[in-house]
Formats: C-alpha cells, structure tokens, sequence
C-alpha cells in the first residue's frame, strides 16, 4: 500500500523549504501539505485551546495542493491526525528548517515539537533542519537537506520507529559531494547568548526584546552539534519520556514520606 505523509513545518506554508522537502517525499508516497500559515519558529509545543483555528487551501509554486493554518506546527499535526485530513497517515515529517534545531533548541523549535506532536499521535515522526551559517545571504540550495530526508524517511518507513520516539535529523550547510554522511547522535549543548534589551517606547513605556547574538554548541563528538561540524548530517533519536532515570534514586533519598507523615506535613 502506499504510504500516506502529512509535510509540515514551523517557517509557514511558503518556505522553499517546505516546497522542497514534499517534493522528495513524493518520491516516497502520496504527500499532504498542512502547515502554519506564517512562521511559528521557536514557537514550541503548542495546543491552541482558546480560540479557533481557521483554514485555508492554497496552492504552492509547483501548482501542489496545500492547507494552511492559523495554528502553531503541532497544531497543524493535531488537526491533520484528529481529522481534517480524512485519508489516514503512516508519517509526519517537518522541515527543511531554515536553521539547524540543536541540543537544547529542540524544545523551542516548532519544527522538532511538530514531530512530538506526530508522535502523541502514534505516528513516527522526523524533523529535519538546515544549518544556515550566521549572516548568510544569497539562495539556500535545500537539495542536500531533501536528499537526507528522503533516506531518514525511507529508513523509518521501512523500520517504524518504537512509541513516543521521533527523529531529529540535522543537515549541514555543504554541498551534496562536500556530505561525508549520516551519524546517529544524542543530543549535544547548545550555548545560548541571550541578552535583554531594554527599550521605551513613543509613550515613554518601556518594553523589551530576548536578544543577542545567534547560539554556538559544544562540538563533542558522539553529539548532533558534532556531528554537523564534521560535516555529516545528524539523525538523533528523542523520546517524548523527558524524566531523567538517574535521579530518581537520588530524589527518593530526600525523605518525602517522612516530610508528609510529619509534624509539619499533618493538617
Ligand atoms: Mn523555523
């Protein structure tokens, strides 16, 4: 049978990313296009419960058919998989992100949140982001990038991935002979170098912007920030489980049962 794959990403509708990465996924299956109507990056997970959610059909520069939301990524995943799309899905795949999603920027990113969101569903989900060097202008060639999520999700499809498991994958800004291939990695160190900046505004308020310079990683080997400065293209499987089993042991320690039986613990 053919494989159903709902495309989404986090930059909008229109990215050439996006464009570029259903494009490959037609190679693989039949494609449907639902996606954010602007861009949603670093807008993490989301479920919109206060308002509605509007619709919209449109058309790519290809002439394919795509739906657009006014909802975060992990809506778009959520309207798709509940129901507006009729036609059942086998996988969701969100990219190619204009930006690689590193270490710590996974949570943020709407486009890896995207994938949970495949995965809270019970589908497998990969997520795939282009570096983009700091300050790069000009036309971003996303064939590298498509090529690799082709076999990221030929891989998954043959292989299924285990519950709540989705795939970060993470391509370096090189051309398609410059790639030394594929490094299956955990997740590496984002450094972050957020500032405040302080502003006032026309009507003497002040106001304020998250700013600074874009964040570095520590490029340790065995990791997706390594992986990427070694030229190969980065595939590191999350878990949606985020407890950390190691200090469980050490937290029980603390005497909690105590605390509650206790003078101060009694009501
Ligand atoms: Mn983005």
């Amino acid at each position: 049978m053919e494989k159903h794959i709902l495309v989404t990403n986090d930059d909008g509708v229109l990215s050439p990313g996006l464009l570029a990465l259903a494009q490959e996924m037609r190679k693989l299956g039949k494609v449907t296009i639902l996606a954010p109507d602007r861009n949603w990056s670093g807008g993490g997970h989301v479920k919109t419960l206060d308002r509605a959610l509007r619709m919209r059909e449109l058309r790519l520069e290809d002439g394919s058919q795509a739906f657009s939301s006014d909802g975060a990524p992990s809506d778009c995943v959520a309207l798709a998989t509940l129901g507006y799309i009729k036609e059942p899905i086998d996988l969701v795949v969100s990219g190619i992100n204009m930006g690689a999603n590193l270490g710590h920027d996974v949570t943020y990113s709407g486009t890896v949140t995207a994938a949970m969101e495949a995965a809270i569903a019970g589908l497998p989900g990969v997520a795939v982001s282009l570096e983009i060097p700091e300050g790069f202008v000009g036309q971003i060639d996303f064939q590298p990038a498509a090529h690799a999520a082709g076999i990221a999700v030929r891989n998954v499809l043959a292989n299924g991935l285990s519950s709540e498991t989705l795939l970060n994958v993470n391509v370096p800004f090189l051309k398609q002979e410059e790639l030394k291939g594929f490094r299956i990695t955990r997740q590496g160190l984002r450094v972050y170098h957020s500032r405040l900046d302080e502003r006032v505004d026309p009507r003497g308020r002040p106001y304020y912007w998250i700013g600074g310079d874009a964040p570095t990683g520590v490029s340790e080997s065995g990791t997706d920030v390594g992986a990427l400065a070694e030229g190969f293209v980065s595939v590191t499987p999350l878990h949606l489980d985020l407890t950390y089993y190691r200090a469980l042991t050490d937290l029980n320690t603390w005497g909690w049962q105590d605390q509650a039986n206790g003078p101060e613990g009694s009501a």
